[in-house]
């Protein structure tokens, strides 16, 4: 079917030389390796041309300090921009209060948090300020919270340290991206419970996912998916994917889910997280 106007709820737009520091440490720990274009336009052109409509713009900070320049470098690349939806990260050691609360003044329509790489995770009391900012401006939270590829030593993610984030901040829409690999079962349950948790099926639903991320997308029924549509988002990871943009949508596609699931997925959860629609 076709898809128009699709919203990739997961894209990292980052200046080059960050970006090209990413992908090296990626390629060191994962053996992943990339043929996408990082520059903004040149993933414009990329993204479009897959029907992509719009797609959240997440930054992360590996390190104190960077945060604030970070948004505002994000932010001025998404006023440029028809597609990109800005967000923000900050870092636990940050002044995390002033940094967040310029970075939603200034325009940014939800946080990332990259936890492991971060080392600070939904439980953090640092990022406390930043929760709180998160519920007093009603912007979404996006959090790499689970184990995968390789995080299963971190404290900072898995399902028990996004639990403690749902019980003390039940009003915040919160994202665990990669649809919580490895513990998919448990985030699913959490979806299912909480009206205002969602997931990304950013590689973790792709026919390329059991090789590439140690993930057996089929562990995820087709009901499971029907059923939680209004929980689940379509992302990517572009441009830091290690194999072709359709490959992400082919798992998807050839599943033959109810249109109005697709919808969902490729389109409204995404709006819904974003406090677009109901
Ligand atoms: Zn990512």
């Amino acid at each position: 079917m076709a898809i128009s106007g699709t919203v990739d709820a997961h894209v990292h737009l980052m200046p080059p030389r960050l970006m090209a520091a990413i992908r090296d440490s990626l390629a060191r720990d994962a053996g992943w390796t990339f043929d996408h274009p990082v520059e903004r336009e040149a993933m414009e052109n990329a993204l479009r041309s897959a029907g992509v409509e719009r797609y959240f713009a997440l930054p992360y900070a590996h390190e104190a300090g960077m945060a604030a320049d970070l948004n505002e470098w994000v932010l001025r690349e998404a006023a440029a921009s028809e597609m990109a939806v800005p967000f923000a990260t900050v870092h636990g050691d940050d002044d995390v209060e002033a940094v967040v609360r310029n970075a939603f003044e200034a325009g940014a329509r939800g946080l990332k948090f990259q936890c492991p790489v971060q080392e600070c995770g939904p439980a953090d009391p640092r990022l406390e300020p930043a929760f709180d900012l998160a519920a007093e401006y009603d912007r979404p939270i996006l959090f790499h919270a689970g184990t995968a590829p390789m995080f299963e030593e971190s404290p900072h993610v898995g399902a028990d340290q996004f639990a403690q984030f749902i019980e003390s901040h039940p009003d915040v829409r919160a994202c665990a991206a990669h649809m919580g690999t490895y513990e998919a079962a448990e985030f699913l349950e959490f979806a299912r419970r909480h009206d205002q948790v969602f997931l990304d099926t950013t590689m973790a639903l792709s026919p390329r996912s059991a090789d590439v991320l140690g993930f057996d997308p089929s562990s995820i029924s087709d009901e499971t998916l029907t059923s939680l549509s209004r929980s689940v988002m379509f992302g990517s990871d572009f441009p830091n994917v290690p194999y072709p943009y359709e490959e992400e949508r082919r798992g998807l596609l050839d599943r033959d889910l109810p249109e109005s699931t697709y919808r969902d997925i490729f389109r409204r959860t995404a709006e819904r997280f974003l406090g677009e629609r109901d």
